[in-house]
């Protein structure tokens, strides 16, 4: 399907170009074909803030009974889900995910995590504890006001989904700002809120550079509360900006390298070794939870090392559009040459290669899945988050061994642990440092259950009850009867 490219902000209700028509332009990783999209200025940041701060003050949504949210953002679910073949399209073409992907995984969980924020509208309910001598206290929840968001590339409906609904359920307003290399799906998505009855000014999207708009958004006195997903570089610089205005909660999903424990009595160690490869290259390894360090018992080393191998080699890769593809290209070609010298760091580093090499395609900006095997788990490859189809495979004889090469990271946000002895699952869950622990299975997730990670992996959960926390502010009333 081809679909016309959304270029413009979504401010106030409507399309809004930049001041004084300033464009940056966006290159598909699919094709290289160019498109200009509006690169916003200080003046289009402002004016999107003070329409959401305009917006929220009228109470024109922060005002409604919560089912009335609930019931707008429902209806935009089911515009999402209408126009779904359209947004699919538009995350391959923005940043080259396989299409099948984008509309069965990517836009699924999307549209999944919209209507489920709408559907809890109405069953949120506050506390009334009660205190001495009959007093009683109310406990509620009230929007903070406008929220920044800040979301990266690598799931741009998913990630954004996971915080904007969220926002919007509790009465917020939003100043969204996608990353620069995909700014169409969430821009379309947003044209769709307000057909679904989302008032003006309620979901604003600017485009254009982070450090510009970024900075702006991280320093301004008017938004509330900033939510970011993206790299732990910048989610530190947020943090700086935050303090050095308004002391705004900044709330941070970055970066992790998770790891991916292999015991010999795995329940299935086919299984094991195909959700080895899948955590790896899903999403052509662009992906925050990548099982990118494969911590496997020396005594089925070879084995699993050798299946995991056999799964990558099977992965289609090719054109994003070609409903056949499994693998991608990468989402840009400064981001393919990062990788591709990542892998020629890994074998300058003496670490053994045995799938992929570092020499790239010359027919895009494919990456074909790398394996390493003999790395030392202080080395570089076991440390950096690739953000590519790059696979560190470490050993070990003890639990006590895997505990400490598993924890051996700045990160804590995914792990996973395959083992048939559910006592020695319990011990591995609780001797992890991370947020999320998976156990005999990778990347299981619900809209009911929180996602996020500790370390320099971020903090405060999306998802579940939970992802509401960070868009309310809690009240005390104390009331003597
Ligand atoms: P990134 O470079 O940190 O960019 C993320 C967003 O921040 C983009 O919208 C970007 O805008 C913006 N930005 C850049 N510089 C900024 C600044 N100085 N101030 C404010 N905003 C700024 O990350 P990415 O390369 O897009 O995404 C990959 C990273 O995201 C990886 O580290 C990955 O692990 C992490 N991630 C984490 C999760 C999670 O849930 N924990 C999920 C997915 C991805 P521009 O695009 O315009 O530069």
């Amino acid at each position: 399907m081809q679909t016309a490219l959304p270029t413009a902000m979504w401010i106030d209700g409507e399309w809004a170009q930049a001041s004084g028509g300033r464009t940056a332009t966006h290159t598909s990783p699919r094709c290289g074909e160019t498109a200009q999209v509006a690169s916003a200025d200080e003046v289009d940041v402002e004016r999107a803030i003070q329409g959401a701060k305009r917006a929220f003050r009228s109470r024109v949504w922060a005002g409604l009974e919560p089912r009335e949210r609930g019931e707008a953002l429902i209806r935009w679910a089911d515009l999402l889900d209408r126009h779904r073949d359209e947004l699919a399209f538009l995350v391959a073409y923005e940043m080259g995910k396989p299409v099948t992907i984008a509309w069965n995984v990517e836009m699924r969980t999307a549209i999944n995590t919209v209507r489920w924020y709408g559907e809890l509208a109405d069953k949120l309910m506050d506390e009334s504890p009660r205190g001495r001598n009959g007093a009683v206290a109310l406990v509620t929840r009230e929007p903070v006001g406008v929220v920044g968001i800040i979301t990266p590339w690598n799931f741009p409906m998913t990630l954004a989904m996971f915080k904007i609904p969220a926002a919007l359920v509790a009465g917020n307003s939003v100043v969204a700002k996608p990353a620069s290399q995909t700014p169409f799906s969430l821009l379309r998505a947003a044209e769709l809120a307000f057909e679904a009855g989302i008032p003006p000014g309620v979901l604003q999207v600017i485009t254009g550079s982070g450090a510009k708009v970024g900075e702006q958004l991280g320093m301004h006195d008017d938004i509330a509360t900033l939510a970011f997903t993206g790299s732990t570089d910048v989610g530190k610089q947020l943090l700086s900006y935050a303090g050095a205005s308004n002391a705004k909660p900044v709330w941070l999903e970055l970066g992790g390298k998770s790891p991916n424990i292999v015991f010999p009595d795995a329940p299935d160690l086919d299984r094991a070794a195909s959700m080895a490869a899948w955590a790896v290259s899903f999403n052509s390894g662009q992906m925050c939870t990548a099982g990118s360090r494969l911590v496997v018992h020396e005594d089925i080393r070879e084995e699993v090392v050798a299946k995991v191998v056999d799964n990558l080699s099977a992965a289609v890769i090719g054109d994003p559009l070609d409903p056949a593809t499994t693998l991608g290209p990468l989402a840009y070609a400064a981001h393919r040459d990062d990788v591709l010298a990542e892998i020629r760091k890994g074998i300058d580093s003496g670490a053994k290669l045995v799938l992929g090499s570092d020499a790239g395609r010359d027919d895009g900006l494919y990456v074909d899945p790398a394996v390493f095997v003999d790395v030392d788990p202080d080395s570089r490859l076991a440390q950096h988050e690739i953000f590519g189809p790059v696979l560190a495979v470490h050993s070990f004889r003890t639990e006590e061994e895997a505990l400490a090469i598993a924890n051996n990271t700045v990160f804590g946000l995914g792990s996973s642990v395959w083992t048939a002895d559910l006592s020695r699952a319990h011990r591995m869950a609780r001797g992890i440092d991370a947020g999320m622990v998976w156990i005999n299975c990778y990347e299981e997730g619900d809209s009911s259950v929180p996602f996020g990670g500790r370390k320099l992996s971020g903090h405060g959960a999306d998802r579940s009850n939970h992802g509401l926390d960070k868009y309310t502010h809690l009240k005390t009333t104390w009331i003597e009867l």
